[in-house]
């Protein structure tokens, strides 16, 4: 415990000097910065090498803090009872007097705003006044990170601090919903539509196609890349490729790699980004993917498989 507390005094040293750490969440892990500042969110841009016009989501502890930054509504705390801290993340209304950095929004008027529930997160944003602005910790449109290592193999020195928390539980992104409007899913993620749809009492639409008219990274050809190619609903597998199960076969293969024992989809997706970036690493030049059923949390790795593929 103390070793952690110290190492969150560490954090918040490099983020009120402007820096950006690695930040553990339960989702993927962040490459965080000061979200009112424009020099430290400017870094975010240039070490992920990521395009300005792809706004990043911005993190904070409490109701009372967003409500500086953004218009709330009943929608808003319906779901937020309901499903806070954890893997979603709202579309809102931003404040003329906010004090976000431009560079977060791309200067649009709204905000993409999240509370996270791990422990470490909610610590460091307990410690500091104010919200920190983190997009997932990896090169633009590689793999997202699920642990410090992965953080690390993704910007090596260029980065001063990681903290650790541990591989993260859920393993793919946040939900996105956007509650400007009428509601709508931009993200499929780790908050399932259905339970959302549940809480808000309606049927959702989902908006993530490239002709969508709301542009967000996630939606974008490329993304969720191991930058080798992946072949999807793969029955058999040629010579080469690595074969992706969502489930064990009896017959084992040194080839095989499952993202769960006994098929179940929420474990496969806390694994996907793990198991392909241990394929990349074990030299593979094809991912060859068995099919994944379209439904529940196999939407959200086909998805995912799906634009990596791309
Ligand atoms: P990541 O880089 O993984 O944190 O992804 C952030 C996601 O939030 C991207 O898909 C962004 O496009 C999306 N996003 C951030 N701000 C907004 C916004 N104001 N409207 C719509 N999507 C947004
Ligand atoms: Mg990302």
């Amino acid at each position: 415990m103390k070793k952690n507390d110290s190492n969150i005094k560490k954090a918040v040293k490099y983020l009120n000097n402007n820096d950006c750490i690695g930040l553990p969440t339960e989702t993927v892990y962040g490459l965080a910065a000061n979200a009112y500042s424009n020099k430290a969110t400017k870094k975010i841009f240039s070490l992920k090498k990521r395009p300005i016009n792809n706004p990043l989501i911005v993190h904070y502890y409490k109701v009372r803090d967003l409500k500086k930054d953004c218009e709330t509504n009943v929608n808003f705390y319906k779901l937020y009872k309901a499903f806070c801290p954890g893997p979603i993340t709202f579309i809102l209304k931003l404040k003329k007097k906010s004090k976000i950095s431009k560079n977060v929004t791309n200067k649009k008027n709204t905000l993409a705003i999240r509370f996270p529930s791990h422990t470490i997160a909610r610590k460091l944003l307990k410690s500091i006044n104010y919200p920190i602005a983190a997009p997932s910790a990896n090169i633009s449109e590689s793999i997202s990170p699920v642990s410090k290592k992965d953080v690390i193999d993704e910007f090596g020195n260029k980065i001063k601090f990681v903290l650790d928390g541990g591989r993260s539980k859920i393993g793919v992104e946040s939900t996105i919903i956007s509650l400007v409007k009428t509601p709508k899913i931009l993200r499929l993620g780790g908050l399932s539509i259905s339970a959302l749809e549940k809480e808000l009492k309606m049927k959702l639409r989902i908006y993530l196609s490239n002709n969508s008219k709301i542009k967000t990274p996630g939606s974008s050809k490329l993304h969720y890349s191991p930058g080798i190619p992946i072949r999807m609903n793969a029955n058999m597998i040629k010579k080469d490729e690595a074969y992706l199960l969502i489930k064990k076969k009896l017959r084992q293969n040194k080839n095989y790699f499952y993202l769960s024992e006994k098929k179940n989809l929420m474990e496969c997706c806390k694994n996907l980004y793990k198991t392909l970036r241990k394929i990349k690493k074990l030299g593979y030049k094809k991912i060859a993917v068995e099919k994944i059923p379209n439904q529940g949390f196999g939407l959200v790795i086909n998805d995912r498989l799906i634009r990596a593929s791309k």
